[in-house]
Formats: structure tokens, C-alpha cells, sequence
């Protein structure tokens, strides 16, 4: 069976073409960037739509398969950005009608998990899922995927885009921002918030923005501190989902986790409690089309050929996913 899988939730629009094996055919994307500012939803859908028949296109190409030999049609239906998944939506109805086959919607950080496991080989994972507009710590207990820790407002990769974006640089400001820590030498003292096992960034914005404009600072010492306070941030709540859940494998997923300084982190902690670190590559650790692809798989028999019953929910909780596979 062969599924093609279409992510649009945000930023990027994917097409994935993945088989029942696991073996990634196709990992297409094109993403909305900016030189100043961040994701704009209007522009974010303008790009999807110019982007999206192109994107298939080349998918096709590359796994050497025509339309006809897809088998099932899977698209992120959220949580996401509205006008952005509906684009995902009606061109994954659009294919699946076409060729008179079924199609199945599935929850976009559930296939940042699976991809993890299915690239990685972990078996029973926490993960530690640091993207732009979610963050989240999450494990399968008790027969769903539950979320253990998260952000209370906004998500981690917003949370440094942002910031990125008052000092000057454009979207997306992540890899900037990790190049100039680089340079960075002296922490400074910034806010640490973590409540039970969530995690706040507000309010260390307002106060990194506040140093950054005092001019007091070397911006590569705040950008330095930035990511050694809010990556530890993280590696706390994960690990204690780890000692909660009892599991000891830990997996990364999300644009964030491309940062080389949290890899570090997140394997010296697992080093210290004897667990197992995986981090897939870049390309499937950023949003994708192949993990809606092999999500799409791995629910295959909730697809249907019902298009009408098709819906794009963008606050969809992992925790309301059905899962029977
Ligand atoms: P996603 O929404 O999962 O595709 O991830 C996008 C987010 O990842 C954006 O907020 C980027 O700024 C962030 N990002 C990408 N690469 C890095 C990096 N090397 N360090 C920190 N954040 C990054
Ligand atoms: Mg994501």
C-alpha cells in the first residue's frame, strides 16, 4: 500500500509518498519565509496554494509513481493555522476523488511522534516535541497519546522567532539565533519558568527583549542564554515525563529540535539516567509530508471514501485521537 500524505498546518507544505514498509518514496516541502516578520496566515495560505500542485508534482516524480498508483491519501486535519489546512484539506480531497480513493485525516504532532519511531527504531518513546506552534511533551499511556507537559502560551520555536524578530532577523530566526549563541560567552541571568510540568516563554520575551534594548548586552551573550535557559527548560519536564511514564527512550521532533545545543542537552540527560536518545534528520524532524504519509498508513482503517465528512480541526488534542493501530 502506498499513501500520500500532505502537511500544511503552518509554515511549510509537504507531500510525502511513503509504503506500508516504511520506506519514504517522496519528502517534498515548500515553505513560507520572510526576510522581517513572522508567519502572516493570509500570506502563509497565498504561498500554500501556489506552491501545493507543484509540490505533489515533484513528489510524484521523484518516488516515479503516477496518481494511479497511490493507494490512500492522508492530510494533517490540525491543530494548526485554519486558512493553512484548509489549503492541505481540499488538495488531499482533491487527489483522493480523483483517483476514487480513500483518505484519512490525522493529528500532525501524533506523526512527529511516529515518524520519530519509525526512523529512529525507538519502541515506546517519550517525545519531546519542540516546534513553532506547539510544544509539548507526549507518550502513549494507558491507550492514547497523552500530553504530559506543554507550553502554557505561546510554543517554543514562535517563542524564539520572536524574538529574532525584535533584534532584526527574519523568519524563520531559530538557526539564526543558534549561530549567534555560538558566539556567546557569559549566561546571563534570565527567567526560568516551569510550573508543575508546563513551560511559559511570555514573559522571558518581554524580559530578553527589555536587556536587548537596554543596549547593556552583547546580543550573542542573551542569544547564549536564551537557549541554555529554555532548552533546560525543556530537558527538565521531558525527563521527568520519563521517570513519570517509567520509559526510557527519549525521541526529538519539531523544527527546534534541528538545534544542535538541545541534542546535547537532551543526550547528556539521557546518558545520566541510562535511557536512549534518538533524534531523526533534519527532514523529518521540520514539518513534513512523509510523517502525515506514514501516519496515514498507520491508520488506514479509519480512511474513508466519504470526502464530505473531511474536516480540518485546528485544535485537535492528541489526546482525542483514536488510537487503534
Ligand atoms: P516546525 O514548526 O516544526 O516546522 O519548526 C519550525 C520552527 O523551528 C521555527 O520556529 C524555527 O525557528 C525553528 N528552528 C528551525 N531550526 C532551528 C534551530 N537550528 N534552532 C532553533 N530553532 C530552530
Ligand atoms: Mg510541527
Amino acid at each position: 500500500m502506498i499513501c500520500l500524505g500532505i502537511e500544511s498546518t503552518a509554515h511549510t507544505f509537504g507531500c510525502g509518498i511513503v509504503d506500508d514498509k516504511g520506506t519514504v518514496l517522496a519528502n517534498v516541502k515548500d515553505a513560507y519565509v520572510t526576510e522581517k516578520g513572522g508567519i502572516n496566515p493570509k500570506y502563509a495560505k497565498i504561498h500554500h496554494d501556489n506552491v501545493k500542485d507543484k509540490v505533489v508534482e515533484d513528489a510524484l516524480n521523484i518516488a516515479k509513481l503516477g496518481l494511479k498508483d497511490i493507494d490512500l491519501v492522508s492530510f494533517s486535519q490540525g491543530p494548526g493555522i485554519g486558512p493553512c489546512l484548509w489549503v492541505g484539506l481540499h488538495k488531499a480531497v482533491e487527489i483522493a476523488k480523483k483517483n476514487n480513493i480513500p483518505i484519512v485525516g490525522v493529528n500532525h504532532c501524533i506523526a512527529h511522534l511516529e515518524i520519530g519511531k519509525l526512523k529512529t527504531k525507538a519502541k515506546d518513546p517519550v517525545l519531546l516535541y519542540t516546534s513553532g506552534a506547539n510544544t509539548q511533551v507526549i507518550a502513549y499511556e494507558a491507550g492514547k497519546y497523552r500530553i504530559f507537559g506543554e507550553t502554557l502560551d505561546q510554543g517554543i520555536g514562535n517563542f524564539i522567532d520572536a524574538f529574532a524578530r525584535h533584534i532584526g532577523l527574519g523568519f524563520p530566526g531559530g538557526p539564526k539565533i543558534e549561530k549567534l549563541a555560538l558566539e556567546g560567552k557569559n549566561y546571563i541571568e534570565i527567567p526560568y519558568v516551569v510550573k508543575g510540568m508546563d513551560v511559559s516563554f511570555s514573559g522571558i520575551l518581554t524580559n530578553l527583549k527589555r536587556k536587548f534594548d537596554s543596549k547593556n548586552y552583547k546580543t550573542e551573550d542573551i542569544c547564549f542564554s536564551l537557549q541554555e535557559t529554555v532548552f533546560a527548560m525543556m530537558v527538565e519536564v521531558a525527563e521527568r515525563a520519563m521517570a513519570h511514564c517509567g520509559k526510557k527512550e527519549l525521541v526529538l521532533g519539531g523544527g527546534v529540535a534541528c538545534n544542535k545545543r538541545l541534542q546535547e542537552m537532551c543526550k547528556v540527560m539521557c546518558k545520566e539516567r541510562d535511557a536512549k536518545f534518538f533524534v531523526p534528520e533534519n527532514q523529518f524532524l521540520i514539518d513534513n509530508g512523509a510523517m502525515i504519509g506514514w501516519l496515514g498508513i498507520l491508520q488506514r482503517k479509519q480512511a474513508t471514501k466519504n470526502y464530505k465528512k473531511m474536516h480540518i480541526r485546528p485544535y485537535e488534542r492528541t489526546d482525542e485521537v483514536k488510537v487503534d493501530w
